[in-house]
Parts: C-alpha cells; structure tokens; sequence
C-alpha cells in the first residue's frame, strides 16, 4: 500500500463485495503480486449468510473452490455452515486484506486513478472491481400490506413458523425450500405459484414438494397471485376467482435483484435491453469505465440465474490477467 499526497490509502485493485467472487479476485491479485482491498458492506461472505440456515448447494464443493484452494466437505453437496467455515478458512490461510462492515457509496475518477468513497473512508485504486451481487434487494410484489412486518422477503429458520399460517410466493428453490421446511415443522403451508406449474427446483426436492400437493398436505394455487395482504388475512386472486385465507406470515420468496442504483451512482452503463446487462467485455470483464471490472453474479442483470459461483470464478481470473497485462503494456 502506498500513500498519496493527501494520505488516501492508495492499491493497486479495490475490490468492492467480499462474495466468493471478490475473495476469489483477491486471491488472483495476491498471486499476481498486486496490492489490493476488499470493503464489504456487511459480513464475510455476506450473501451467504443470509441464506436459509438448512441450505444446501446444488454445486459439489468442488465448484465452489476459489484460488485452487481444497474445499472438503462431508456430504455429496456442501451447506452453508460448510461454504461459511471454508471462505473464512481461505480469508484466514492467504490473510486477504479486507475491510468488513463497510459500505462503498461512490467513485469519481481522480487523475488516472478512481477515488472510492466509503462509510468510512476514502481510497484511491487504479483499479476496481465491483463484485457486488444481487442479494440485498428482492424484488418486490408491489402490493398493499406488502410493508407489514408479516411479510418476509428472506427466509431463514422454519422453527419460527411453527403452528403458523404460512403463505409461501414463489415457484423456485427458495420457494420450495420454505414450503417444505415450514410445513415439516408444524406451519400450515400455502403455495401460491403465478405460473401453471412449478419452476426450476433441485432435482431432489421436486418430488418431494410435488407429493405433498397431491396429498393435500401443502395446498397449492397455479396461475395464482396474492393481492393483499392484511393482518390476519390475505387476498389470492385464483383462476376460480379471489380467496380470503386466515393468514399469519407470508414468505415472499420471489427472487431478488442488482442494485442498479449502486451501478449508475458509480458510472457503469447498462445496456438498453429488458434484462438490464450492465455492459462489460467477456474477454476482460472491463466496463464501459477504463479499468473498472465487473465480477460474479452482478454481470447477469436481472437475469440472476445466469451466473453461480461455480461458472463465474473465471471472472476473477480474467480480470487480473488483463490486469496485468496492462501493467506490463504500459512499461514498455
Ligand atoms: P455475493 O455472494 O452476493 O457477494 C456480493 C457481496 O458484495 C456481498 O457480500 C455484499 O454484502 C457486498 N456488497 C454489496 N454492495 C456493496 C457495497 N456498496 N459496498 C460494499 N460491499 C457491498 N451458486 C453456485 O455456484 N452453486 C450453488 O449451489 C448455489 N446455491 C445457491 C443457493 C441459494 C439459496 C442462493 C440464493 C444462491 C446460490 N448460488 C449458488 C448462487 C451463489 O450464491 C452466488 O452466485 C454467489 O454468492 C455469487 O457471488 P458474488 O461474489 O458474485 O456475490
């Protein structure tokens, strides 16, 4: 780390998110001999632990590996206490340099570095990659009652919902994830699915939600969306018309998106397509802004399904190769 006339601290990357993606760019700079900065907003691998506490992936810890670095693992697919205790093992054993519970607010370009300004200070960086993920906005159902305290857009523990009434929104993984989990520990489940059918859902949980429709034992609703939501009751508008349910949580476990703001305050653009891509090079991963990279799941726009840790470590990889590359360019 070198200082500036000003005493901002000054690396050679500032890597904004500590997600797998950020540590896996850091590991990648600190092979490469770069110095570098991670700020992360929250905790280590903030994302992650905010997942249900059961999760399970659906990648082997293999694919979850960042830096080369062994992730064993006693199950054929890791949890999350799992993925937890290995990205702290991995931060802990390559001592990566990063700033916890700190948020980046914005950049502005200052001569041929970048000034980042955080909740907590200033640094200037000639490079920065923002791997800042999409998990800290859902998206929302834009109707009345969706403020109230009842309704929860994160599910994390199914023991909370015992002897409750449940509605669960959502077609997908989490979806199914809380319908099931909640219903085996005493909650009395409602599904409500916008399309005829149910989406994408790990090979192994499909079965299982689909049997305790056809038992009765979670009650689903197709082609179905909630429209209200009260107190102690909600509004379904089925194909058969609309449904008053006694109702005590709703669990709105319909996905979540890019902090677009966050993208524009910096300066990244946006392609103009329904999707929202941020614009980037895949050869690079370099935006629209000279020497600032994009890492992670961030580069699917609101197609959040795209990019998973086990396909987007690459980025990390790429973005110091060009790094690099540069560097030496510019020596010559
Ligand atoms: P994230 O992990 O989201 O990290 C981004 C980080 O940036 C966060 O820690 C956030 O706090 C921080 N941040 C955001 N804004 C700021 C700011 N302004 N300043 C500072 N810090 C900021 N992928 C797989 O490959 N296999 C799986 O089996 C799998 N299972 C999944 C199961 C669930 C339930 C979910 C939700 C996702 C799953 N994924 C899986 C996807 C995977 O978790 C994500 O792809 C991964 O977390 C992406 O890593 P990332 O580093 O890009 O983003």
């Amino acid at each position: 780390m070198k200082e500036d006339a000003l005493t901002i601290p000054y690396y050679d990357i500032l890597i904004i998110g500590a997600g797998p993606i950020g540590l896996a760019t850091a590991l990648e700079a600190q092979q490469a001999g770069l110095s570098y900065l991670i700020v992360e907003k929250g905790c280590l691998v903030n994302s992650l632990y905010h997942y249900p506490l059961n999760m399970t992936f659906f990648s082997t810890a293999d694919r979850l590996e960042i830096g080369g670095i062994p992730f064993a693992s006693i199950h054929s697919k890791p949890n999350r206490a799992e993925a937890m205790e290995y990205y702290r093992r991995v931060a802990d054993t390559r001592k990566l340099n990063m700033h916890l519970f700190e948020e980046v607010n914005g950049m502005e370009p200052q001569g041929d570095l970048y000034r980042i300004s955080t909740s907590k200070g200033a640094y200037l960086a000639r490079n920065v990659v923002v791997a800042v993920g999409f998990y800290g906005k859902p998206n929302v159902l834009h109707i009345p009652g969706e403020e109230l305290e009842k309704v929860r857009h994160y599910y994390f523990d199914p023991h909370f919902y015992y002897r409750q009434k449940v509605v669960v929104v959502g077609a997908n993984n989490s979806a199914a994830d809380a319908a099931l989990e909640t219903w085996r520990k005493g909650a009395e489940v409602t599904l409500v699915v916008r399309q005829p059918e149910l989406g994408s859902i790990k090979y192994w949980t499909k079965p299982d939600l689909e049997n305790r429709i056809k038992a009765g034992e979670i009650t689903c609703y197709f082609s179905s969306s909630l429209t209200e939501v009260r107190e102690r009751e909600v509004d379904i508008e089925t194909p058969e018309g609309k449904l008053t349910l006694a109702n005590d949580f709703v669990l709105a476990m319909t996905g979540y998106q890019p902090d677009f703001s966050f993208l524009e305050r910096l300066g990244v653009a946006l392609l103009p397509d329904e999707k929202c891509h941020p614009q980037y090079d895949p050869e690079t991963m370099e935006t629209n802004l000279p020497n600032v990279y994009l890492a992670g799941v961030i580069c699917g726009g609101l197609d959040t399904h795209v990019w998973f840790i086990e396909n987007s470590r690459e980025h990390a990889v790429k973005i110091v190769q060009h790094i690099v590359h540069v560097q030496k360019a510019a020596e010559v």
